[in-house]
């Protein structure tokens, strides 16, 4: 018995090593990379740059400390999530036969809309004026969001955040793929919606599609503006909820760079 709990706390802190080292390395790659693409080599190619003033370097200092502090977490839930697996608690699965083909491409489906409700909620909560010091000060820390603030939060909004996995492994059953497509997602639209530039033009954000996905301008908008955009993926929360700027899918995003 004793013997077991060993073997499974060393296992425990080697996942919780090696998730620290994909995650962290997954941080500096992805948002250094954006940032010395966006920033250095597309600067001037890119017109619409919404962001008011260049960031500052020890802003970016302060969200790489708080990423880093979040690295430490998610890797424990990480490490979490694949002891439960050993043990047999969750629903994860090897064999796609087990529900199919067509099962892999639903709970994806599943697992984003889920997350994104999960993030609304949660975040409409963490901006509560008695709780917004404590839980959620950190990623707002740097005014303009820069790609490193995408993953810089409070620990305890951290910790909060990464429970959905840990939770959603244990009731819906999931492949290994769309867990890893959707944290892949999380972690480049996270990136997209802090970036401080506009990839698509003012148009997007009118027309049938654009309207329901959330990109930088909108997620700017909730930098600048606390008590509105709480979305992560999809404007469904926020138009349903009325937290939508009415001024959002009609706005042109010079207007967005000049405001405020
Ligand atoms: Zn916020
Ligand atoms: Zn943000």
């Amino acid at each position: 018995m004793l013997k077991n709990l060993f073997l499974i706390l060393n296992k425990l802190t080697l996942d919780w090593l090696a998730f620290f080292g994909i995650i962290i390395s997954r941080y500096f790659l992805i948002c250094g990379g954006t940032h010395l693409v966006f920033y250095f080599f597309l600067n001037s190619f890119f017109k619409l740059n919404l962001q008011i003033k260049p960031p500052l370097w020890n802003k970016i200092k302060k969200d790489m400390e708080l990423s880093l502090f979040c690295a430490i977490i998610f890797a424990f839930h990480g490490a979490l999530i694949v002891t439960g697996y050993d043990l047999g608690f969750t629903g994860l699965y090897t064999s796609i036969n087990k529900y199919g083909w067509w099962y892999l491409g639903v709970s994806f489906v599943i697992l984003l809309v889920l997350q994104d409700a999960y993030f609304y909620f949660m975040h409409r909560f963490f901006h509560h004026p008695r709780l917004f010091k404590k839980l959620h000060y950190g990623h707002h820390r740097s005014g303009e969001p820069t790609p490193w603030t995408s993953f810089a939060f409070d620990p305890l909004e951290a910790i909060i955040q990464a429970m959905f996995f840990v939770c959603i492994v244990l009731i819906l059953p999931l492949h290994y793929i769309p867990l890893l497509a959707a944290l892949i997602v999380m972690s480049v639209w996270a990136v997209f919606n802090h970036i401080g530039f506009e990839l698509f033009p003012s148009s997007f954000y009118s027309n049938w599609l654009g309207k329901w996905f959330i990109g930088s301008k909108h997620h700017l908008i909730h930098h600048r503006k606390y008590t509105l955009h709480y979305g992560l993926y999809f404007t469904f929360w926020d138009k349903l909820l009325g937290t939508q700027d009415a001024n959002y899918e009609n706005e042109k995003l010079v207007s967005i760079k000049k405001k405020i």
